[in-house]
């Protein structure tokens, strides 16, 4: 019988496997006023969004951190039975684009909702000052021996494609300016569900080629 070695797939967090977005507008539209929902989030780059400066961006995000309403993010869709079938067949760990500091935070909804799943937690550090600590995805992904990232950010998945990395872009309101077509030849798979991510990995190809 042929034994496969278990592959390892990386698995961003935010917008991902829990539904950060929804509750990161939520929490801007009660701090500063204003009414957005998912569908006005067109671009990644926060501040292009909201209408201010990439340091009010940031700022704004890291109070967000602060605020406790991270604890309180939803599972995406099919997310929980998407790790229940996928941990039988692959090891799985997470790489988030989070700051470290916030690991608390980040081990509340990992442990909540995705119990004994994730062999791993890996933090790039994004907006954190000192930029000494921040690292890409592509860094990890070859360190850690991982196979294959699952990510909302087109940044990540570029980077990680361009060094050998098999790739999924989960499809939301702001990685939409990439048509599948010019993905496909960046070797980057969109896809648009949990159910899509399952039947991709578990399917015969996929890592054939
Ligand atoms: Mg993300």
């Amino acid at each position: 019988m042929e034994r496969d070695k278990r592959r390892t797939i990386g698995v961003d967090k935010d917008d991902v496997l829990v539904d950060l977005n929804t509750s990161l507008q939520r929490f801007h539209n009660e701090q500063y006023g204003t009414s957005f929902v998912l569908d006005d989030v067109y671009s990644f780059n926060l501040w292009e969004i909201w209408q201010c400066s990439y340091e009010e961006a940031v700022g704004r995000v890291i109070a967000y951190y602060k605020s406790g309403e991270m604890k309180r993010v939803l599972p995406m869709e099919g997310a929980v039975e998407a790790m229940e079938i996928l941990k039988q067949k692959f090891d799985l760990v997470i790489i988030t684009s989070r700051p470290k500091e916030f690991t608390a935070e980040t081990l509340y909804t990992t442990e909540k909702y995705f119990p004994d799943c994730f062999s791993a937690i890996y933090h790039t550090n994004l907006l954190v000052a000192d930029w000494k600590t921040k690292r890409k995805k592509s860094e990890i992904c070859l360190e850690q021996g991982v196979d294959t990232l699952i990510d909302d950010s087109l940044d990540n998945v570029r980077d990680c494609a361009l060094v050998g990395i098999k790739t999924l872009l989960y499809r939301r309101p702001w990685n939409l300016s990439a048509p599948d077509e010019l993905l496909m030849q960046e070797g980057i798979m969109p896809v648009k569900s949990w159910q899509e991510i399952v039947d991709c990995l578990l399917s015969k190809g996929f890592f054939v080629n």
